[in-house]
């Protein structure tokens, strides 16, 4: 009997800490953008390093 493999997950999942960019824009309390910082959630890869379980 064969089961349908439906365990294949997707690994790009996008980082939404930097919603995929690799980087966070720094703004300051007007709005404007001040600078960008790498994103430590996914070290600039813009994609999720740790296999986190979805709540
Ligand atoms: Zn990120």
């Amino acid at each position: 009997m064969n089961h349908q493999s439906s365990t294949l997950k997707t690994s790009n999942l996008i980082c939404h800490h930097c919603e995929g960019k690799g980087y966070s824009v720094i703004r300051d309390c007007t709005g404007e953008i001040q600078r960008e910082e790498t994103c430590l959630f996914c070290c600039g890869t813009g994609k999720k390093q740790d296999d986190e379980p979805e709540d």
